[in-house]
């Protein structure tokens, strides 16, 4: 598999049209895997003139028909690097709220996954104080957070696409008057956005960049879609009047990632057995060293409850949704991850339910809309028995998890997981 890192900039506003409230049409802040997918689908199946049904020998065959499909991923807002959405347990101040190093007046944005779970565990055997967090500053109510979070050199940054919104008069053309309920606004994500501080803390505007990635089954299939990616110009819709107009760049990504320890397994199921989390030894990034962390803060968190001993042979993990999830339980659409995965039983879920609906390849017809686990949503699992040989299997599948992502339709940018995600070790309000 090769990962390439894509960057979408605006030149003109984008519409990307989401769902109909009264006479306004909603704008994504973000860009679907799909639509990407469907652009560079629709400039290939142009230049082959090939019908839907007979693409073969041509590009858009080798890339669309192929056994081995590239995965599209979601572009998200960013200034610097990549953003990712806020965990469904972010919280942040009701009426300060935002990163304290972005703006001075904010009062910070934490996770409260950690506690949560920590107060949850000792309150099932014993009478504790009910945790219920309010801002540190002002003790206001706190409330979640929606969007995306990037890392800003050593800081959290949340890049803020800006939308804008354009009405138009559709012309009832037998009368040939502007009949009032022919009013529509169309909202569009703006081709400026506020971009990174300079030394003088002042953010400058930027043209608005959408960046993720698309996984490529291997070197030549990634070339070639290097080289297709940056001849589609137009995204969206109404291009036909300006809109839309983009520049598209993909690079490999050349850092490799570092390497699970061999003794990974080992390793934890030691750790889980001692409830010792701190003398796991992994390079920063790794899973092993993400679910170490994981366990630690949570055992960290449980000392809180002095007169709680939290039983040996656990080791948690979770499994944190980077984009929506299409998940079938007993073929039906859910927004819940299922009760065993890797091994582990699911403990917690915090679901963000999320409609998505789609262009069918095969058939050019939207599809029925359907339900999925929103990107944002947070599953807990537990593995109870914490031996070296099911700590081993569990990491094979979570590893297969980050790698090739969850669930249906992932070609279309679907079920990209991530496991213990480290924004979960923000506890304290940045
Ligand atoms: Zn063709
Ligand atoms: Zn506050």
């Amino acid at each position: 598999m090769v990962e390439l890192e894509v960057t979408v900039e605006l030149n003109t506003p984008l519409l990307l049209g989401s769902r109909k409230l009264g006479t306004v049409t909603e704008s994504l802040k973000f860009l679907p895997g799909a639509m990407l997918r469907g652009a560079l689908g629709r400039l290939l199946a142009r230049e082959c003139g090939h019908s839907p049904e007979n693409h073969a020998d041509c590009e858009f065959a080798t890339i669309f028909r192929a056994d081995a499909q590239p995965r599209f991923g979601p572009c998200y807002p960013a200034v610097s690097s990549f953003s990712f959405p806020f965990p469904a347990t972010a919280q942040q101040c009701k009426y300060y709220p935002g990163f304290r190093d972005q703006d001075e007046e904010a009062h910070g944005i934490h996770d409260a996954l950690i506690p949560l779970l920590a107060y949850e565990e000792v309150s099932k055997s014993q009478r504790v104080e009910v945790y219920r967090p309010h801002c540190p500053e002002c003790e206001a109510q706190l409330e979640p957070v929606s969007g995306f979070y990037e890392l800003f050199g050593d800081t959290y940054w949340q890049p803020k696409p800006r939308l804008t919104r354009l009405s138009r008069t559709a012309i009832n053309r037998r009368r040939r008057v502007a009949a009032e309920e022919l009013l529509y606004t169309l909202e569009m994500l703006s081709e400026q956005m506020s971009g990174p501080p300079d030394s003088q803390r002042r953010t400058p505007s930027v043209p608005t960049r959408l960046r993720g990635f698309i996984w490529a089954v291997d070197d030549s299939q990634a070339e070639r879609l290097q080289a297709l990616l940056t001849r589609v110009t137009h995204l969206g819709g109404s291009t036909s009047r300006g809109l839309g107009r983009v520049t598209i760049t993909a690079e490999p990504r050349w850092e490799t990632s570092p390497a699970d320890p061999p003794n990974a397994a080992q390793q934890l199921a030691e750790a889980a057995n001692n409830l010792d989390f701190e003398r796991v030894d992994a390079p920063e990034g790794t899973l092993t060293h993400r679910v170490a962390q994981f366990n630690a803060e949570l055992l960290k968190a449980l000392e809180h409850y002095p007169d709680y001993q939290p039983p040996a042979g656990r080791l948690f993990f979770t499994v944190d949704c980077l984009s929506d999830v299409i998940w079938l339980n007993r073929g039906l659409p859910t927004a819940l991850l299922p009760e065993q995965f890797a091994g582990a039983q699911r403990v917690r879920a915090f679901s963000l339910p999320q409609k998505v609906s789609g262009f069918s390849g095969a058939t050019g017809l939207m599809r029925t809309m359907q339900l999925a686990i929103g990107r944002g949503s947070v599953f807990v699992y537990c593995l109870n028995n914490a031996t070296p040989e099911a700590v081993q299997a569990m990491l094979g599948t979570l590893q297969k998890a980050e790698r090739e992502g969850v669930g249906r339709d992932k070609e279309r940018g679907y079920g990209w997981v991530q496991i213990c995600s480290p924004f979960h070790l923000e506890v304290k309000p940045k």
